[in-house]
């Protein structure tokens, strides 16, 4: 008996000596799952409301368009769902956007470094040399060095052709991916960007999410064969950003853009929907990746009338533009230190209202008193 009871004691010894091990091991992996890092944020869900949506069926479609003249709606649709439209969604990240997150691309030619890009590189560039790239056909090292803007010789054509145009954005796309930076935006060299409120609009998204903002210059989708994802008997309509107006693309949707744009591949996209850098821009992001265009108003090409941009929000704008000569002059209408005659484009009025300490801004007089 009392044998057996030093047998039970030793046994429930070498028992509680077990389980006591058992506890010991099974402590981490009864502690709960370590919190995974950088879950993916709900991506931004525009809140679309009527756009003209003009979907009806219609006419042929045209293939070879220039930029003024794009086809209008045609059989054989295939409708995106969804727009996107107005202002910016509810996202905010964590960390603050800066001027260096964005790639500005500035499309321009060699004949328009006089007449064109020395303006903005007075203006607007100035604050914004680092993040701003100009794409160009021909090389100017007086201008390099006397502005030390970064201008990139594309060696694309000079002509204003779809070809030449395809081949400036295909260079644009593959610096941007190259740059590592957030946001990528393209503008023409006949565009003022407001910074400050650029850097406000894309604040309010993730440069990790899909997004793309811009302006149509239609109040419809335009229409094409579908030529890359069949055999061009069926078309495709969708909207895209005008180019004269400006646009930006998110990092995270850029990326995704890669087999139809990067290294070249953009030209080819191009070549397939016969259709110009804007509208290819627009097609391999909402037909083939479907991912609406974000229509913005804050975007401004000259083929929209500018006297009607109410003065007090000029500034509150994210790109302006100017057009026309003369009497058929088409600019915004700010008022300030210089006259029509001597900033035709109103560009330099805008910048010294942004920027009055600017140096060659004119010096804002005391207030005349009784
Ligand atoms: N452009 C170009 N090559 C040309 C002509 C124009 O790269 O041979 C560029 C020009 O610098 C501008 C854009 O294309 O950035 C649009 O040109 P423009 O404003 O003259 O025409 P739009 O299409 O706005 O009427
Ligand atoms: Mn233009």
């Amino acid at each position: 008996m009392h044998i057996a009871s030093v047998g039970v004691s030793k046994f429930c010894f070498l028992f509680s000596l077990a389980f006591c091990g058992l506890l010991l091991l099974l402590i981490p992996a009864l502690q709960p799952l370590p919190r995974q890092v950088d879950l993916p944020k709900p991506r931004p869900q525009a809140r679309p409301a009527q756009v003209g949506t003009s979907e009806g069926l219609g006419k042929p479609i045209k293939t070879e368009i220039s930029r003024n003249s794009y086809p209008k709606t045609g059989k054989g649709v295939r409708r995106i769902p969804e727009r996107g439209i107005g202002g910016p969604q509810e996202y905010r990240s964590h960390d603050k956007l800066e001027l260096k997150d964005i790639f500005i691309a500035v499309k321009t030619t060699r004949k328009y470094h006089k007449s064109r890009l020395e303006l903005l590189i007075q203006t607007w560039v100035s604050q914004a040399k680092e993040q701003t790239f100009i794409f160009t056909d021909g090389d100017d090292k007086e201008l390099q060095m006397r502005t030390g803007a970064n201008i990139i010789n594309t060696n694309c054509s000079a002509a204003h052709t779809r070809q030449a145009l395809c081949c400036k954005m295909s260079v644009e796309y593959d610096k941007f991916i190259e740059s590592q930076r957030k946001w990528f935006c393209h503008v023409d060299d006949d565009n003022y960007v407001i910074l400050p409120s650029l850097l406000r609009l894309l604040s309010s998204y993730h440069h990790s999410q899909d997004v793309y903002l811009g302006r149509p210059s239609l109040d419809h989708p335009i229409e094409a064969a579908e030529r890359v994802k069949s055999d061009g008997s069926v078309s495709v309509k969708f909207w895209f950003a005008t180019g004269g107006a400006g646009f930006c693309i998110s990092r995270g949707l850029a990326l995704k853009m890669s087999p139809w744009a990067s290294l070249g591949n953009f030209i080819s996209t191009a070549e397939k929907i016969r259709l110009p850098d804007d509208c290819t821009i627009g097609y391999i992001i909402e037909a083939l990746l479907e991912v609406a265009l974000t229509h913005t108003h804050l975007f401004h090409s000259h083929l929209e009338n500018l006297q009607k941009l109410p003065i007090d929000t000029v500034l509150e704008q994210v790109t302006l533009s100017y057009g026309g000569f003369e009497n058929r002059r088409n600019v915004v209408g700010v008022v300030g230190g210089f006259s029509l005659a001597e900033d035709p484009t109103r560009f330099k009025t805008v910048h010294c209202l942004l920027y009055p300490d600017t140096e060659w801004c004119p010096k804002l007089k005391p207030r005349h008193r009784n």
